[in-house]
């Protein structure tokens, strides 16, 4: 077997080699590889493909905007028309009032720009002590090293030679607010920049919040000044049936990150939300304010601008965040039923996705491999659970037959036909 070139993404390159799915198209709700497999995408990629794949209009807006032009800087002085209207757009649909937007290439770029600002904001208000990030165990806030240094999943932090690549990082349990409030007892308030959560924990199992637990996070957030970052990456742009998690779980964010359905990953975009009490020193008309150095290539590309605004125009007017939210429904239902499973340990559903936990005598990567030969992609998560995240096109029907298929291969795993 040759070795390949690419070096695949989270990868252990033995157990892949001759093992690699290649997706040669993909429309709607559904990928076709090079062997001609016809695949129901369960978890819309990447937690992305919200309004499906391979839309005409999406191409058409590319291609029109590189017409026009196909990319400039926003660096200092520089900006453009496309950059500027998605700015508004989020704007007025962000669950922070009068926010300012900073745009990236994804989301790791996004938990960066948001945790260095963070810092960059303490500092400056003359409180350069707060500088430590507290977050979730089981967490994942990306693999940039800020990312990997916050972040709750041991195993992306193993190997670097330090527990953490980014100084000045606790974590705390998931569902534990005394916790929270034991970690700023033992490090001191005046020692924390910011706490970030995921409001629904993605990878680290498909995790919604307890009643109450951010209520109280938040309380703690406020009074002891440590300022409030929700990382919506997965979770922004209807996943949850709204447009942010941070509404539906009543969260007031200093900060919000987000990525993904953005552009339904039409195209590399991620960046944050900001709210006033963080953005003003830097908008201050004086000497006195200072200079966010913060800025990559790509921030404010015109074309990635270009898609993300067709992106959340296709989503209100084929209203898919309602259709998210009914089908939140459908798969709560679902996977209730699946829950009688011997196999099946637990099932979670936070918006429209769903985690679901199996029992130690099952393998979730044994058995998502085992849901590709019946046609439908789902993917392991920690805790050997498995997860679905289907793009907000699905039918309830399809959703159903989804689950119906893991139950099908459970059912043949328990009496052994596979
Ligand atoms: N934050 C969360 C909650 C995520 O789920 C992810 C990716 O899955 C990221 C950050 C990182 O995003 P990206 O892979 O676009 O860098």
């Amino acid at each position: 077997m040759t070795s390949p070139v690419l070096w695949s993404a989270q990868a252990h390159m033995p157990s892949v080699i001759g093992r690699q799915i290649k997706v040669v198209s993909a429309d709607g709700a559904y990928l076709t590889t090079d062997t001609g497999a016809r695949l129901l995408d369960g978890t819309a990629s990447l937690w992305y493909a919200n309004i499906g794949h391979g839309r005409e209009e999406m191409a058409q807006v590319a291609y029109e905007q590189m017409k026009t032009l196909e990319a400039y800087h926003v660096f200092g002085r520089y900006t453009n028309d496309r950059a500027i209207e998605l700015s508004e757009k989020l704007q007025s649909i962000a669950p922070i009032d009068d926010a300012k937007v900073i745009l990236n290439s994804g989301g790791s770029d996004s938990i960066d720009v948001a945790l260095k600002l963070a810092r960059r904001y303490w500092n400056h208000v003359g409180r350069a002590d707060k500088t430590i990030i507290i977050s979730r165990e089981h967490s994942y806030h990306g693999l940039h090293a800020y990312g990997t240094s916050v972040a709750g999943l041991d195993f992306n932090r193993e190997g670097y030679g330090t527990d953490s690549l980014v100084d000045g990082t606790e974590r705390v349990e998931k569902h534990d607010a005394g916790a929270f409030a034991a970690a700023i007892e033992r490090i001191g308030a005046d020692k924390i920049a910011a706490y970030i959560a995921e409001p629904v924990m993605g990878t680290g199992g498909v995790h919604p919040p307890q009643p109450g637990y951010f209520q109280e996070i938040q309380r703690l957030c406020h009074e002891n000044d440590i300022l409030f970052i929700a990382d919506e990456v997965i979770t922004g742009f209807g996943r949850t049936g709204v447009m942010f998690a941070s509404t539906r779980y009543q969260l007031q964010p200093d900060i919000v990150t987000f990525a993904k359905g953005v552009t339904s990953g039409y195209a590399a975009l991620g960046g944050i939300l900001v709210a006033p009490r963080v953005w003003w020193p830097f908008f201050e008309n004086g000497t006195g304010s200072p200079t966010y150095r913060h800025g990559t290539t790509y921030s404010g590309h015109p074309v990635t601008a270009a898609l993300a605004l067709k992106n959340l125009e296709i989503l209100e007017r084929e209203r898919l965040v309602a259709r998210s939210a009914a089908l939140e429904q459908v798969l709560a239902a679902e996977l209730k039923t699946l829950e009688t499973h011997d196999l099946v340990k637990a099932t979670r559903v936070g918006g429209f996705l769903g985690g679901i936990e199996l029992s130690d005598e099952v393998n979730a990567e044994f058995v998502t491999d085992k849901m590709i030969e019946q046609g439908f992609i789902t993917r392991p998560l920690r805790g050997n659970s498995i997860q679905i995240s289907p793009p907000f096109i699905l039918t309830d029907q399809e959703l159903r037959d989804l689950v119906g298929a893991i139950s099908t291969v459970l059912d043949s795993l328990k009496t052994g036909a596979t």
